[in-house]
């Protein structure tokens, strides 16, 4: 009885010794496995999704580790080939099939492209991320555009916050947000200083010429005059000549400065009140803004600060615009050499000699000639000659150019 229940025992134990061999010896011939991972080592699967940025040249590296018992524990690197194919210039979602094989072995595994967009839009800020502002101009924004990569112009979706006191001096700061249709936000800041018109010193023996009351028909003439010479020049414009309202638009093209002079010059109505004559400025501003791009915040009042022909019409309204301008951030030029083109003369030599002699005189001249006098736009030329053989540098006006003032009269 003992003696046969140890044989059933030993027979047991060795009928699973044997099994066990046998199984071992199995897996050992018949278990294998392929890992898959993206370049960076990442675990994926069947059906894993992957992302790839929009845009991007390449697919993403997929690499397969084979291993085995027979081979070593840390496995091999499998050779991986794809079926499919994704388009990274569209959203969208693109299944690709991956082949791992090694020594006749081989698994597949699909995987899901998931082609998105990553990248906010740009925003772009005209006029730069820090901007100077005279204190007193209306404030008003320099404009922005916002381009996406996958969504195109933008530009009307991006939102402004934050003010800018242009009635006090200091630093303000506006956020510009925009939104792509993937939710990808971008955000930049502009910095506005509010500060006091700034004068820069232009300079030795600078001449600013400028001409009034244009354009008209020697306009492009004197245009064609101040090329020959590369000299900028200031135009002080009106709406005299409606049919050479395109020459406004020449003037800012060749470099010069486009300023306001008047749209009607008629003295009768623009110094009957403050309101008339902003009325007056401001419809000249739009034919600028038509012809330009933009507005300008220089002025010449008709018949200067100093006139006394405004007294006619309205007591010291002088006095309340040039205090009016200020106020509002805009620039007004007088002038301090006349070439008495606009009574006194009507000879070019007389005009080429009355600026010629005034420039002498100052360090930095203003001069006042009137583009819709033929003979004074022919003089043009030769005061050129003469400043520049002399060491004058013809500058054009700008904001921060030093600007003569007249006394005020009425
Ligand atoms: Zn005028």
């Amino acid at each position: 009885m003992r003696r046969r229940r140890k044989r059933i025992i030993i027979t047991s134990i060795s009928c699973i010794s044997i099994l066990l061999l046998l199984t071992i010896l199995l897996l050992h011939f018949l278990y294998f496995s392929f890992s898959f991972t993206t370049e960076d080592g990442t675990r994926i699967s069947n059906n894993s999704d992957i992302e790839v940025t929009y845009g991007q040249k390449e697919l993403p590296i997929i690499k397969a580790v084979y291993k085995d018992f027979r081979d070593n524990k840390n496995g091999t690197e499998a050779n991986v080939t794809k079926e499919g194919e994704a388009n990274l210039q569209k959203i969208g979602e693109y299944p690709i099939t991956y082949k791992a094989s090694y020594n006749g072995k081989e698994k597949s595994i699909t995987l899901n492209i998931k082609v998105v967009d990553k990248t906010p839009p740009e925003i772009n800020l005209k006029g730069g991320n820090e901007i100077n502002w005279i204190l007193g101009k209306e404030f008003k924004d320099p404009g922005y555009t916002a381009i996406d990569d996958v969504d195109g112009d933008v530009t009307g979706n991006v939102a402004v916050s934050g003010t800018v006191d242009a009635n006090k001096e200091g630093d303000y700061t506006l956020t510009y947000t925009v939104k792509d249709s993937a939710g990808n936000e971008n955000t930049v800041t502009r910095i506005v200083h509010v500060i006091v018109k700034k004068e820069v010193d232009p300079g030795n023996k600078v001449v600013y010429l400028t001409f009034d009351d244009g354009p008209g028909p020697y306009t492009e003439k004197l245009l064609n005059i101040l090329d020959k010479y590369n000299v900028k020049v200031t135009f002080f414009v009106t709406n005299g000549f409606p049919n050479y309202q395109n020459m406004i638009a020449e003037e800012a093209r060749r470099g010069h400065t486009v300023a306001v002079h008047s749209y009607t010059h008629k003295y009768e109505q623009i110094y009957t009140s403050v309101d008339a004559f902003f009325d007056d400025f401001n419809k000249m501003n739009d034919v600028i803004k038509k012809q330009t791009g933009h507005t300008s915040n220089i002025l010449r009042f008709p018949g200067g600060g100093s006139n006394t022909i405004s007294k006619k019409y309205c007591q010291g309204i002088m006095t309340a615009l040039t205090n009016e301008v200020t106020k509002r951030g805009i620039l007004y030029a007088d002038w301090n050499v006349s070439s008495g083109d606009a009574g006194e003369t009507t000879s070019t030599q007389q005009v080429a000699s009355n600026v010629i002699s005034g420039i002498q005189k100052n360090n930095v001249s203003t001069v006042l000639q009137h583009d819709i006098k033929d003979f004074s736009v022919n003089a043009v030329e030769q005061i050129i000659q003469w400043g520049q053989s002399n060491g004058y540098t013809f500058l054009p006006l700008t904001e921060t150019s030093p600007m003569h003032h007249h006394a005020v009269n009425n």
